[in-house]
């Protein structure tokens, strides 16, 4: 059995059970539950405040956690990285009031910076050599120089719409950041067994969010330029059409290359291409 923390509520809360759901764990989430376990997978599932996942799984209260890097580099508690998990994600920025001036970090000697995350604010003053105050607020950091309780922020950004709104640039990224898997540096033969058959399928399910499968059609005499721009898993799938002179191609393609491909392909001859999103992938 495996120990697994996730956000209690919150932003990574949704993400994190339907990843287990994409991974075929079934659980049930009942609203006030704390903790429950999965019906076709040996794992439980806790459900905590993220803050506090770094600390638990250092400890072994759970044995893995999904958890923001922000946090657990804020948290500098001892884990293991395992897995990037492609949501969540955002970037830890300073901003100032929009009016103010802004040349440099050195701008921030002498000021006041308001942070819920102040290990990782002092850590990147100190890289560069700047001196400032560093406030710790547990919430609405943003509205800090507004109320004049300091000159800047140092805060979680994603669209950059809550700046904007409280009249503050972004002047300094310090870090990007997503939802991670982390471990306890501890686990057992037979626990790290566990997480690997669950790895075993995150990684399904994230080659099959990085791919789509293509079907097209193209002359015969055109294929051999059709496929070239294949790579495919192997090699494609080619099917005679019923109309003669035609071929049907199948393929996957990564979601990088997508449209420079689908670009390529139509000029190569190929028409009526499908695109059609794959559930797992492996390989
Ligand atoms: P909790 O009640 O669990 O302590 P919280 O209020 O601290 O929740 P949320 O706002 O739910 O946390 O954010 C959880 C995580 O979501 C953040 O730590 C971060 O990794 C990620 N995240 C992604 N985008 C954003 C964003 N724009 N603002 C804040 N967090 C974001
Ligand atoms: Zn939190």
């Amino acid at each position: 059995m495996l120990k697994l923390a996730i956000q209690k509520s919150g932003r990574l809360h949704e993400d994190s059970l339907r990843l287990l759901k994409e991974c075929g764990i079934g659980i049930s989430n009942g609203a006030n539950k704390l903790k429950t376990e999965a019906s076709n997978f040996p794992l439980q599932v806790f459900f905590l405040r993220d803050d506090d996942i770094p600390q638990y799984v250092e400890d072994g209260v759970a044995d893995i956690g999904i958890v923001g890097e922000n946090v657990v580099y804020e948290k500098n508690k001892s884990v293991t990285t395992v897995e990037k998990l492609g949501f969540g994600k955002c970037r830890l920025s300073i901003a100032v009031a929009r009016g103010q001036e802004y040349s440099s970090v050195q701008t921030l000697n002498g000021k006041r910076i308001a942070t819920s995350y102040p290990f990782l604010t002092a850590q990147f003053l100190e890289k560069n050599g700047v001196q400032a105050d560093i406030h710790e607020i547990s919430g609405s950091v943003e509205i800090a120089p507004g109320i004049g309780l300091a000159d800047a922020i140092c805060d979680l950004v994603s669209s950059g719409s809550t700046l904007l709104t409280n009249g503050l640039k972004e002047v300094e990224t310090i870090l990007h950041s997503e939802a991670i898997l982390v471990r306890n540096n501890d686990l057992t033969e037979a626990q790290l067994q566990i997480l690997g058959k669950l790895l075993f399928r995150i990684h399904a399910v994230k080659k099959a969010k990085n791919n789509k499968y293509i079907l097209l059609n193209a002359p015969n005499d055109k294929l051999t330029e059709v496929i070239s721009l294949l790579p495919g898993m192997k090699s494609p799938t080619v099917l005679p059409l019923a109309d003669e002179g035609w071929s049907s191609v199948h393929s996957v393609l990564s979601e990088d290359e997508f449209w420079d491909k689908i670009e390529q392909l139509k000029a190569a001859g190929a028409q009526g291409i499908l695109v059609v999103p794959i559930e797992k992938m492996v390989l």
